[in-house]
């Protein structure tokens, strides 16, 4: 694979729109991201990732 920057995958709440940082998951090279549990905001739960939300006009 590529080298990649490190970089934490960040998510989008669908409640309130912030973008919050995943959590790591596992050790490094083999660690990925996960969604937070719950918006430190609003608390929602549902989040898309930052990539796959649809740009804002
Ligand atoms: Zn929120």
């Amino acid at each position: 694979m590529a080298h990649q920057p490190e970089r934490p995958q960040e998510y989008v709440c669908e409640g309130c729109h912030t973008i919050v940082a995943g959590t790591a998951r596992g050790d490094p090279p083999d660690h990925d991201y996960a969604q937070p549990d719950e918006c430190a905001a609003c608390g929602g739960t549902e989040f898309v990732e930052l990539q796959n939300y649809p740009s804002m006009e």
